[in-house]
């Protein structure tokens, strides 16, 4: 059975180890962000291309249903022209070049919006162009990124598990029901879970120690536990021994 001096000394070298260990996770933990982003910023890039092309189509839609507009009135136009030679009354003949006149009009105005729509679908496409180009460069610039976030993972897993090792190492002497106060303080999110009492303070939460519980420390007879933050306490040595 380990006294307190060397369970209390075991778990100060555990706490170094667990504070590398909280360290490799952070490392981890901070390279999957840096994916999420590289990956976020690519699928806006392509965003803005689709919806580039689809623009492009939409005018391409919109010149294919003009031109069909131009060609029935063409043909309307054409077939009240055959009917010209038909038409018995001045009347009906003049209201019939009316509505040929009418046909033609309307056919060369929407022309018109034709030669309008193809400009811009040219520049629909200029723009489209412009967007592939950006979109490869972001394409191999994210291909590198992520090639090298992938090394930077890996390595840092590795320093994790290296961590978790020396962590796991360093725990084997603590006797389990200390260990066991010592893990449920860490969990609770103090990383300092073992603190040393400074001039009458807990050096976790700063608080006046009572004589007793200093006292109790310095004692070394069980484990001291600081009533204002439940860290476990010990004294520290003095400079000389801890240099030596
Ligand atoms: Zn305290």
């Amino acid at each position: 059975m380990a006294t307190i001096k060397e369970a209390l000394a075991a778990l100060l070298a555990l706490q170094e180890k667990d504070k590398v260990l909280d360290a490799r996770r952070k490392a981890v933990d901070a390279v999957a962000p840096r994916v999420a982003a590289v990956k976020s910023d690519l699928a806006n890039e392509k965003k803005r291309m689709d919806a580039a092309k689809a623009k492009t189509l939409e005018l391409e839609k919109l010149k294919k249903s003009k031109e069909l507009d131009v060609a029935s009135k063409e043909e309307a136009a054409r077939k009240h022209g055959l009917q010209l030679n038909e038409v018995k009354s001045n009347d009906a003949y003049r209201a019939l070049q009316a509505e040929i006149a009418k046909e033609k009009a309307a056919a060369g105005d929407v022309e018109t919006e034709i030669l309008q729509l193809m400009e811009d679908i040219d520049r629909s496409r200029a723009e489209e162009k412009a967007l592939a180009a950006e979109l490869k460069k972001i394409e191999d610039f994210a291909k590198s990124d992520l090639e090298r976030l992938a090394a930077e993972l890996s390595h840092a897993e590795g320093e994790r598990a290296a961590a978790q090792a020396a962590r796991d190492a360093a725990a084997t002497p603590v006797p389990p029901e200390i260990l066991r106060v010592y893990d449920h303080i860490r969990s609770r999110g103090k990383a300092d879970a073992i603190v040393p009492v400074v001039d009458g303070h807990c050096g976790g939460c700063q608080i006046n120690l009572a004589p007793s519980m200093t006292l109790e420390v310095a004692k070394l007879k069980s484990l001291a536990v600081c009533e204002s933050c439940q860290r476990i306490l010990y004294k520290p040595e003095k400079p000389a021994a801890a240099a030596a």
